[in-house]
């Protein structure tokens, strides 16, 4: 394992609590050893500082997309990987974090100069609304057995190209 080149991995979180990072990290409490032969966690912002954003093998997205600049940001990463990872509910179906889209007129009405002045999307976008997703994880977080089994599936398929 040492000997095959890492596996470029890019975490990236939208508008979410981010609890799919949390169960991420406790994964990686009881895998890290085998994790550091076998990853190389390029962009990570809850594991490092000095993060890079060049390519990617596999890109994890948790959160739902609210503005323009995460629609473009998407993109931008969907470009540079491999294998791009729907994590957790509000990446996938878009809530709980779109719960805004489900307002009534009224409602939306009320919340109106926040979109105007935090620049948000009038509707909260789930991640398949923007780039084409290989995988999804579901859960509110993802299930930490599930993480497991698809990243392992994952680094099965990389590994055989
Ligand atoms: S899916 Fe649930 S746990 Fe995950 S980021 Fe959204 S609200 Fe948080």
């Amino acid at each position: 394992m040492a000997d095959l080149p890492k596996i470029k991995i890019g975490w990236f979180s939208f508008s979410c609590c981010e609890d799919n990072t949390i169960v991420m990290t406790e994964v990686m409490n009881d895998h890290w050893q085998e994790w550091k032969e076998m990853f190389d966690f390029r962009h990570a912002r809850v594991l490092k500082s000095n993060n890079i954003m060049d390519e990617f093998d596999i890109a994890f997205i948790e959160g739902a997309m609210a503005s323009p600049e995460h629609v473009e940001k998407l993109k931008d990463i969907r470009n540079r990987s491999k294998k791009l990872v729907a994590v957790g509910a509000c990446a996938i179906v878009g809530m709980p974090a779109g719960q805004r889209n489900n307002f009534t007129a009224e409602q939306k009405a009320s919340i109106d100069y926040l979109l105007t002045r935090f620049g948000a999307l009038t509707d909260v976008k789930k991640v398949s609304d923007v780039v084409k997703v290989d995988v999804e994880i579901p859960g509110c977080p993802m299930d930490p057995k599930v993480f497991l089994e698809k990243v392992n599936a994952l680094v099965k398929e990389l590994r055989s190209y």
